[in-house]
């Protein structure tokens, strides 16, 4: 006997109405779309929960892709037998043996088929005792177990659940919009992005690339990164943009104090304008509070001038150590520590402003005229897709020029 379905219960489900439609909408779809590599695998929705019906697919393989899926509160593997006393003592075992580690249990038996010959206060020593015999050093508690074993008896078949597992949380990909995530080749952003997918926001990329001073490798890292990323999420297109020229004209034109504060105001102008060109209404940035140079308070102060756009930034008020224990955990961590230079390092000052300002700014700005730049990188710019962890596209490529 082997599990031959997963129940899923759903997260955030304070939702009402409408919401709750399209929710419920985008979760399927989504988890259609991550089901695809398992074909035998059919979902059925009832009023307030999904399951996935195997058809003989392997449990664990559909569990580890679905507990990646936001939107989702709890997971549980659940048998369905024909009602014999000796089917349900047996899948209760299966039930049990699944919560590795459990010491204390509880069987919670519900009858709605009348005409079966047990009662449901009958059943649950009954079931209790089998695992109890089938098991060493394991005792029943009601109040606290470590695992509940649900037994339903119904008119059609019984059904046997097991131990929670805990889902992604968040909302479904795809029900709060999209947002154009900068994503570099470092620790933050990555998970940046995973926390702006677990909100439900749809996401693409956009990478600055400085081709001959970055190399391919800096490229390579970002669309890892993203093959990791898409894995939570939808189709993921990068838009790759050249920034060479724009760096070196601020290494030449711009006092070298400024030129960082510039060439993160020159991102942020190209990031809005692509965004708007995508139609999409935020960014999303890495940036924490005080990390580096770039990220006091004048410095975001400052850059932020350039834009109206909204500005998500996930990592603003968390630490480092928890940054990385979320890198590691999504797998972005050893991608993100390769030592490939990202254009931002390349051309930063030994002793960059950490306290610039708008007047400033602003001023040397005026003494040189960028509009063309920017105009220029974004029509150099091409498209690279991932999707479910795969490249699988790339649009105008023409960086062999270099
Ligand atoms: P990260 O680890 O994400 O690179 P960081 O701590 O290195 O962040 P900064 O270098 O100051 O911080 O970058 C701040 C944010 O600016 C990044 O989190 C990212 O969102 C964006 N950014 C930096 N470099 C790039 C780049 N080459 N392409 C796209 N976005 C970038
Ligand atoms: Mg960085």
């Amino acid at each position: 006997m082997n599990f031959d379905q997963i129940l899923i219960r759903y997260g955030e489900m304070a939702i009402k109405g409408k919401n709750r439609r399209s929710f419920e909408q985008k979760l399927m779809r989504n988890l259609i779309r991550k089901l695809k590599p398992f074909p035998g695998a059919r979902i059925h929705k009832t009023r307030d929960r999904m399951y996935i019906l195997l058809n003989g697919e392997d449990p664990h393989a559909v569990m580890d892709v679905c507990r990646k899926v936001f939107g989702i509160h709890s997971l549980s593997f659940a048998v369905k037998v024909e009602k014999t006393e000796e089917n349900l003592k047996e899948a209760a075992l299966l039930a049990f043996r699944d919560a590795e580690g459990a010491k204390t249990f509880k069987i919670s038996s519900k009858r709605t088929d009348k005409e079966f010959p047990i009662s449901s206060q009958d059943l649950n020593p009954l079931i209790g005792g089998h695992i109890l015999q089938n098991t060493e050093g394991v005792t029943v508690d009601v109040h606290n177990p470590d695992v509940e074993i649900k037994v339903e008896v119904r008119q059609e078949a019984a059904y046997i659940t097991a131990r929670d597992y805990p889902g992604a949380g968040g909302l479904p990909v795809g029900t709060t919009g999209k947002s154009l995530l900068m994503l570099s080749g470092g620790i933050d952003s990555p998970v940046s992005g995973y926390l702006t997918l677990k909100r439900g926001v749809e996401l693409e990329a956009i990478h600055f690339h400085s081709p001959p001073y970055t190399s391919d490798r800096a490229k390579q890292k970002v669309i890892d990164l993203a093959e990791q990323l898409s894995q939570y999420g939808n189709k993921i297109k990068i838009h790759v943009i050249p920034f060479t020229s724009i760096q070196q004209k601020i290494h030449r034109e711009m006092p070298e104090g400024y030129s960082m504060t510039i060439m993160r105001r020159m991102m942020m102008r190209i990031s809005e304008k692509l965004a708007e060109r995508q139609g999409i209404l935020s960014l999303t940035t890495g940036e924490s509070l005080g990390q580096v140079a770039s990220q006091t308070m004048e410095s975001m102060n400052t850059i932020n001038e350039v834009t109206n756009y909204p500005i998500i930034r996930p990592l603003a008020t968390m630490d480092k150590l928890e940054i990385i224990d979320l890198s590691r955990k999504i797998n972005t961590y050893d991608i993100s520590i390769r030592p490939y230079e990202d254009c931002c390092t390349v051309f930063v000052p030994k002793a960059p402003k950490t306290k610039p300002n708008r007047e400033k700014a602003n001023y040397y700005e005026s003494n040189s005229d960028f509009t063309e730049d920017i105009e220029k990188a974004l029509e150099d710019s091409y498209v690279i897709e991932i999707e479910d962890g795969k490249q699988i596209k790339q649009e105008d490529e023409f960086s062999d020029l270099f």
